[in-house]
């Protein structure tokens, strides 16, 4: 593979201090694809203090905008440049389908494409001071040192929502990608120092969550934390983030209500409900899992999603007519098959699916069957947790009320979908689903513009749109008194 398989820390391609290394695993067949260093605390450690020279002394923070965003605009086509290669190496990682991979390297150019458009929109606001002789301005500052920490499940594209605000905005980074799947970051990597980003401002550690992970987030050194995973590693970010009162950005799970009610067009909000959960084998956090069916059509509508799902196409990402491609890793498939276990000890019902596929082809591969569950009621573990695979859960309104109840009823608030052809019913009931995103008569769609993001445990803050960008930035007030007088108080 003709990929640098190192950290890169201070403008460096580096091996692991320790000189440590990791296989990185194909889901689909588990071949060995790559061996990249892997980073301990000391590589860490070397990178913030890298980074924390380059936003202290460097002249990147006070670069002009425009410069910046010249630089960040470069990286955007350069990512078109290369788009197959990162496509490729994007699904060889994860096993989603070589189509997927395409689209998201699309949408990841887009994403520095839109930051870099946006960074120098912003020149501050001169506020109406209540001082006579004054001015009083507001600007936008870099916040400094940022701690970026990415899942494996869309590698690049979750890293893309961190890289490009922060360098567009002027702060210094240390990227940490799942040890899992840090190969398109890698690539990525390549691209920003040969799109001319100066040395120590963005620098990448490779490695585990426990000793990199938690060092970025221990460190007094770095003053931001911006992490996308699960809500166990994030409750263990924000504490250790106390430390030095760390900003923070978190983007966790989601367990996402989609609810279809009667008079919805029944063949889209079919084809957009399996869309909505079996894309990347419902490896999203914003997947519709809990899909909530109004009772007149929920049996009419349960068969047609089963119909479907028996002729799905599973196998090799690489093959045109796959689908669905495998689970990411041994462990997260033995994860998806005891949370089904625990469905049926619940009282659920298997309306398809429910085990590994027994196709030879596929007994090298992470695979699990996409799996329904009816009879499902919300006190069950499989409603209220986060099982991130192949799975949906099935549950019945009669009312309005009873269907809002029942998509809020969750420790999640991450997205939510709403199927009617009565907008102002689908008005009614968005005014209050509490996700940071609802879709009307859509699922899963989302685009740089808009803000991204959850409610409820879900996390805090914002990636993509100007909110995303803010979320790198400081807000500094500056007052100027243009005739100076004593106060004689004293
Ligand atoms: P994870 O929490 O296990 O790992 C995420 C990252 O955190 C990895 O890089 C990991 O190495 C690191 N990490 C692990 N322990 C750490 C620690 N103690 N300190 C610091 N870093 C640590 O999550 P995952 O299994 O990689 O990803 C799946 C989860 O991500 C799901 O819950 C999914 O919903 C969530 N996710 C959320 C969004 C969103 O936008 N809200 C997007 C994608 C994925």
């Amino acid at each position: 593979m003709n990929l640098k398989q190192q950290q890169y820390i201070n403008g460096n391609w580096v091996d692991a201090n320790v000189g440590n290394t990791r296989d990185i695993i194909n889901p689909f067949n588990q071949e060995v694809i790559a061996t990249v260093a892997e980073g301990d605390a000391s590589d860490t450690k070397a990178a913030i203090a890298a980074a924390r020279e380059a936003f202290d002394k460097g002249e990147w923070p006070t670069t002009p905008a425009t410069e910046r965003d010249a630089i960040v605009r470069r990286i955007a086509e350069l990512i078109e440049r290369d788009k197959e290669e990162l496509a490729r190496l994007e699904s060889l990682d994860t096993g989603k389908t070589v189509e997927e991979s395409r689209g998201d390297m699309e949408d990841i150019a887009g994403v520095f494409r839109y930051f870099a458009e946006l960074a120098d929109k912003d020149g501050g606001e001169l506020i109406d001071s209540p001082i006579p002789n004054s001015i009083s301005k507001v600007v936008r500052e870099p916040v400094g040192v940022c701690g970026q920490i990415t899942p494996w499940n869309y590698p690049l594209l979750q890293a893309s929502w961190k890289l490009a605000p922060a360098l567009a905005t002027g702060n210094t980074l240390i990227m940490k990608p799942s040890e899992i799947t840090p190969l398109t970051t890698i690539k990525v990597f390549e691209l920003i120092e040969e799109a001319g980003v100066p040395a120590g401002v963005a620098n990448l550690v490779l490695g585990a969550g426990n000793t990199v992970g938690a060092e970025l987030s221990d460190n007094t050194d770095v003053d931001l934390i911006s992490f996308t995973g699960g809500i166990v590693t994030g409750k263990k970010i924000m504490q250790a983030a106390s430390v030095n009162v760390k900003k923070l950005a978190l983007e966790l799970g989601g367990k996402n209500p989609n609810v279809v009610f009667a008079d919805a067009d029944f063949e889209v909000a079919v084809d957009q409900a399996l869309n909505g959960v079996f894309f990347h084998a419902g490896q999203i956090c914003s997947a519709g899992t809990r899909l909530i069916v109004e009772e007149r059509i929920h049996d009419e509508f349960v068969n047609a999603l089963v119909e479907r799902v028996k002729k799905f196409k599973l196998g090799n990402g690489f093959d045109e007519d796959t689908q669905m491609g495998p689970l990411i890793s041994a462990e997260h498939l033995a994860k998806v098959e005891k949370y089904v276990e625990t469905g049926i000890k619940e009282g659920a019902t298997v309306a398809i699916g429910g085990s590994r596929p027994d196709d030879p082809e596929l007994q090298d591969g992470f695979f699990y069957l996409p799996t329904i569950f009816t009879n499902c009621t919300t006190d069950m573990r499989i409603v209220q947790d986060e099982a991130f695979g192949p799975i949906i859960t099935v549950e019945k309104f009669r009312t309005e009320e009873e269907a809002v109840k029942l998509a809020n009823d969750s420790i999640y608030g991450l997205a939510g979908g709403v199927w009617t052809n009565d907008i102002a019913k689908a008005e009614r009931c968005v005014a209050k689903m509490r996700m940071g995103t609802v879709w009307i008569n859509d699922f899963n769609l989302y685009f740089p513009h808009a803000p991204w993001g959850g409610f409820k445990q879900s996390g805090i803050g914002r990636e993509l749109g100007k909110l995303g960008m803010e979320e790198y930035t400081e807000t500094k007030h500056i007052f100027q008194n243009l005739k100076p007088e004593s106060m004689n108080w004293f």
